[in-house]
């Protein structure tokens, strides 16, 4: 007697954030994702009550990760050893570069990586990702069978961004015969079902529009791991005839992602230079990697240089550079472009960022759109994978998939169902 695929959504049948997904098939099980809840701290946060997690049993195969975004792996650190990570090539070299920058920065000690398409087996398990469209770079959704069943978690998706094409191509051909589709729907309650967000291609439209009308320099306000952000800056800077400037954490991440057509502080990219901070010399020191500036000889725009550069340029920056700027002398004429989720304008370094610029005349706006499909693209990928079975994640708004998706099968968190 064959045994059946069983599924529990530990956390994120209602909410954005923490999203962990426990398989078991014939008493061996898998985990998806092992995420930190939204405004959670890592030392009060429980990790999901899964058999082996504590303890080894046997019966733990393996961690799946989608993509790189601490919602998702967040409670990774928790983790005992000896359990497989496997995750996306570009996603770990990113995190380890990232590792010693961001506060809680994590490097699984035994990470695999895995690859588009290229399907693997752990037990009874068998696993093929699919790369996506999201903001987070390297990220993917995964098709798991076993027991003759057929899973796809979609992981975080968009149709918007610069894979759009690859989203495109994604729905012309789906995986077929799913049984289950375990379907992210991040924009549910933050858009209308008619409203579209923003493409990437028109946020580097209006980037441009900024920097051909600004005088002096046009500093960016976005995460350097979102990496089709970061391209859409360097494609406006490159258009409006800047060269863009990179700080030594987003010069490592633009290193990290490994592909050729990604700009980063290297011998291809003549127009990518490097400036650091009068902190991050510290910090870098402190952390002892401050032989990473080495690298970047050649590349390298000083304090005394900025007054003189800062109008053929775009600087990548986080809130706190702010200050180093007007000492250099640097934002006479200066833009500032808020390019990431608004809602972090309302915390803390959000409104001293705004009342900084204020104060040393720099202009302010928000340029900026989703990580996450919009309603439209949702539907469209639901309808492409024609699934048996269309159950919510990753979603405040999980009651509003009935009435947008078909065979729509709610679940709780922590209550195991059948494939
Ligand atoms: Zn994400
Ligand atoms: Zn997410």
């Amino acid at each position: 007697m064959t045994g059946q695929l069983k599924i529990c959504i530990h956390r994120g049948t209602r909410e954005i954030g923490g999203s962990c997904v426990e398989l078991e098939y014939e008493g061996k099980r898998i985990v998806v994702d092992l995420g930190l809840p939204l405004n959670a701290e890592l030392e009060a946060t429980e990790l999901p009550n899964i058999p082996s997690i504590h303890s080894p049993d046997g019966s733990l195969l393996g961690l799946l990760l989608s993509h790189g975004h601490r919602d998702h792996w967040g409670l990774l650190p928790k983790l005992r050893s000896g359990i497989n990570v496997h995750l996306g090539r570009r996603t770990l070299s990113i995190m380890a570069a990232a590792a010693p920058f961001v506060p809680g920065g994590y490097v699984p000690p035994s990470a695999v990586a895995y690859e588009d398409k290229k399907t693997f087996d752990l037990g009874p398990f068998r696993i093929t990702p699919h790369l996506m469209d999201h903001s987070g770079f390297d990220a993917y959704g995964f098709l798991i069978e076993a027991g003759g069943r057929r899973l796809y978690y979609s992981g975080d998706i968009r149709g918007h961004g610069r894979k759009a094409a690859l989203f495109e191509r994604f729905l012309v051909a789906p995986p077929t015969d799913i049984d289950v589709l375990l379907m992210e729907g991040s924009s549910l309650g933050r858009l209308a079902a008619v409203e579209r967000f923003e493409t990437e291609n028109e946020i580097e439209n209006r980037l441009l529009e900024t920097m051909r009308r600004t005088s002096g320099i046009v500093l960016v306000a976005c995460s350097a791991q979102n990496i089709d952000r970061v391209v859409s800056v360097y494609r406006a800077a490159k258009r409006s005839g800047r060269q863009m400037l990179v700080d030594a954490y987003a010069a490592e991440v633009l290193k990290a992602t490994d592909t050729k057509s990604i700009p980063k502080p290297t011998d291809e990219w003549s127009d990518v230079k490097v400036y650091i901070p009068q902190a991050q010399r510290r910090f870098l020191k402190e952390k002892n990697i401050a032989a990473l500036v080495d690298t970047y000889k050649g590349r390298r725009v000083f304090p005394e240089a900025l007054p003189e550069e800062a109008a053929k340029s775009v600087m990548l920056i986080r809130p706190w550079m702010l200050r180093d700027l007007a000492l250099a002398r640097a934002l006479t004429g200066a833009s500032a472009v808020w390019s990431q989720w608004d809602g972090y304008l309302k915390e803390e370094a959000g409104i001293k960022f705004q009342e900084a610029c204020r104060v040393a005349s720099v202009d302010f706006e928000i340029i900026h759109t989703s990580g996450h499909a919009d309603p439209q693209d949702l539907q469209r990928f639901a309808e492409a994978m024609k699934a048996k079975k269309l159950v919510p994640i990753h979603t405040f708004q999980p009651d509003q998939f009935e009435g947008l998706f078909a065979n729509v099968a709610r679940v709780v968190d922590g209550e195991w169902f059948h494939a």
